[in-house]
């Protein structure tokens, strides 16, 4: 069974292409500045160098049929057909409250996605948009929609509910969804399997530390308590977004800096995080060698990042009243060292101990703690696409 998984963005198409028999992955790549100038597709075939070749794509329909071509491609490709392809599988970020596992996408999937645009204006569409064009170019190959906010969906009312007038709810579906559902729900399953342990009787806290940024509890397999909300925007301090601040500063920033609110969320979104603090970069590889030249400012941005993760811990040990692994993924959680034990150093008090020898191994799955650490931390490594090939391949077999 082989399985396409999609990820499209406004301007981008990331896709892989693993065979699910085994869970090989056969061909990765991603089509970038579609629409804008200067686009183009990376092909990788497995165990072959990485082909990048600059072609024009107007839209998003035209990155699928290069995806495609490449896929059957006679020097390169790894498909002999498409007719060896058994089905797609599409990230789509929200899913409100329709959706609290993956779906066959049909006509009244499509509706719901789109109901949800207003929950998500900048995901929703550029997702609707690859499922379109893979359904008008391979119109009888099941499409599959795997939902960031899914896993989330199991949240109690009470961790879900903002403190606002209960219509609102009523009214718009204001409520926080959480998101990287996808990669919390894999990460919470491959912990438990390092340890050893059922997932259904283990509470364990996972840290998706990326650009984008969110800890989730996770209770007996099922997520109880998430940081991101109705959007991406609330919870850690991310690489450019705010995450949680005073609500009352929107409306002082709009006066002082003469602002419109779509201005001022901008800022919220595109300008704040470690970008903000630091003045340097969102990207934390730049902000480690800004440290080590001695920008004070790069050093408060990483400093201030670590602490909210540590708080978010914090305040899920006690959601779920007791911890008993932690789990560090993502860009950042998996690779840099001294995020995790700037973290590690707030949770002696929960039983937290680290090894420092294991914490700096470079991109392994593993548990870095002491053997005598009564709560296990662990870098694990996450793969949506392999999660969203999973989700694929299990509403298929269940058809
Ligand atoms: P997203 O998918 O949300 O864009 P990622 O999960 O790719 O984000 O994480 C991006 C962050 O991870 C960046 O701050 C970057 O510095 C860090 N990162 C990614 N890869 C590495 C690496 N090999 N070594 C150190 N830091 C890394």
């Amino acid at each position: 069974m082989k399985v396409l998984v999609l990820n499209c963005g406004s301007s981008s198409l990331k896709y892989q292409l693993i065979d699910m028999s085994d869970e090989s992955l056969l061909a990765i790549g991603i089509c970038d500045r579609i629409g804008i100038d200067g686009s183009l597709i990376t092909y990788t075939a497995d165990g072959k160098d990485k082909i990048t070749k600059e072609v024009s794509m107007s839209d998003h329909k035209a990155a699928v049929k290069y995806v495609l071509e490449a896929l059957v491609d006679d020097e390169n490709g790894v498909l002999g057909t498409l007719e060896e392809l058994t089905a797609v599988g599409h990230r789509v970020v929200h899913g409100g409250e329709a959706f609290s596992s993956a779906t066959i996408i049909n006509d009244e999937v499509i509706k719901a996605i789109e109901d949800c645009i207003d929950l998500a204006p900048l995901h929703n569409p550029a997702n609707l948009i690859g499922i379109k064009a893979c359904q008008a170019i391979m119109p009888n190959k099941p499409q599959i929609a795997v939902f960031d906010t899914a896993f989330h969906q199991t949240m109690p009312k009470k961790s879900y509910i903002y403190a606002l007038p209960y219509e609102y709810y009523v009214k718009h579906r204001l409520r926080r969804y959480g998101f990287h559902g996808t990669s919390h729900q894999y990460v919470s399953g491959v912990t438990a399997k390092i340890l050893k342990r059922d997932i259904k009787e283990m509470k364990i806290i996972v840290c998706h530390l990326g650009n984008g940024a969110s800890v989730c509890a996770v209770k007996n397999g099922k997520s109880v308590a998430t940081s991101m909300g109705m959007t991406p925007l609330e919870g850690l301090v991310m690489g450019t977004r705010s995450g949680d601040i005073d609500p009352a500063i929107i409306k002082f920033i709009a006066d002082k800096e003469d602002l419109t609110l779509a201005g001022v969320m901008d800022v919220l979104n595109k300008e704040s995080g470690v970008k903000g603090i630091s003045g340097i970069s969102n990207d934390f590889r730049d902000i480690e060698v800004a440290i080590n030249e001695g920008n004070k400012r790069a050093k408060l941005s990483m400093e201030v990042f670590a602490l909210v993760v540590a708080k978010y811990i914090g305040a899920y040990a006690a959601v779920m009243n007791g911890v008993d692994a932690i789990a560090f993924t993502a860009g950042l959680g998996e690779n840099n060292k001294e995020v995790r034990k700037m973290v590690c150093d707030y949770l002696g008090y929960l039983g937290v101990e680290i090894d420092d020898k294991l914490n700096d191994v470079k991109s392994v799955r593993r548990d870095f703690s002491t053997e005598k650490a009564k709560v296990r931390t662990l870098v694990v490594p996450t793969n949506e696409e392999l999660a969203i090939g999973r989700e694929t391949k299990k509403l298929l077999i269940n058809i």
